[in-house]
């Protein structure tokens, strides 16, 4: 708590004495497991929560990236989706989940580095992001960016490409219709929520191009599903998909 932020003209000795008192008083606890938080890797989360995060490792589908299948999952074999292919770094269990709230619904935005941070050192072996030429974050509808404050695929997209030199386009692919939050939603009803969601404004800036869409989770695959099929209008080379988190039934 920064006592000179509302005005207080304290000696320095003071404040630290002060801090050091609300500290003792209101120690920060682990948002995951509440325990008392000391030396962490990361804000609001304790180095043991932290260190729970499990990732997604190999053998998986070689285009849905579900995981513990080797070639095709029956799904992929039958009826594939429309992405060449779509791949996850961690598994949205318990850290994950806080860790997303707080950067997406607590608006932390600095927390977000950490993600960041967490997708680099994990991207997958067959996703190389300097392939492709454009990345695209899914996209939020302006109501709500304006409620949030930021898109967080955009911050996350970015932050992955920040030494590849790959262009991040937020205005390729624009979510035209609000609709209510896919997170409230059961499997079915979010189908129906994100139709006609999407559209390109200029489909000419991606026409032929290699295309990665980034997004926070993947979760029924409605929302990736409905932005891969509008992108495909526009003729890109290729469409991939990269997400920072997939449910464990995903
Ligand atoms: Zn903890
Ligand atoms: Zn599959």
């Amino acid at each position: 708590m920064a006592l000179k932020s509302i005005g207080l003209q304290v000696p320095n000795l003071l404040r630290d004495i002060v801090e050091t008192g609300i500290v003792f008083l209101y120690p920060a606890k682990c948002r995951v497991c509440a325990a008392f938080l000391e030396v962490t890797p990361v804000p609001y989360i304790c180095a043991d929560c932290w260190h729970d995060i499990q990732f997604v490792a190999p053998p998986w589908c070689d285009i849905c990236g579900t995981p513990d299948v080797r070639g095709l999952c029956d799904e992929c074999a039958t009826d594939p989706p429309r992405y060449g292919k779509l791949r996850s770094i961690a598994f949205y269990q318990t850290t994950l989940q806080h860790a997303i709230h707080l950067f997406k619904f607590e608006k932390k935005q600095a927390f977000g580095r950490h993600l960041i941070h967490l997708i680099n050192a994990h991207i997958p072996i067959d996703c190389c992001i300097a392939d492709y030429d454009f990345i695209l974050p899914v996209p939020i509808h302006k109501k709500r960016l304006r409620e949030r404050g930021f898109n967080q695929a955009t911050l996350l997209a970015k932050g992955v490409v920040q030494t590849k030199g790959v262009p991040v386009l937020t205005d390729a692919l624009v979510r035209h219709r609000h609709t209510v939050a896919q997170s409230s939603l059961g499997m079915e009803a979010r189908q129906h929520n994100i139709i006609d969601a999407f559209e390109i404004p200029n489909p000419e800036v991606i026409r032929n191009k290699r295309l990665l869409i980034v997004d926070d989770v993947f979760t029924t695959g409605a929302t990736i599903r409905e932005a891969v099929n509008e992108l495909w209008k526009a003729d890109p080379a290729e469409v991939d998909v990269l997400t920072l988190a997939r449910t464990l039934d995903a």
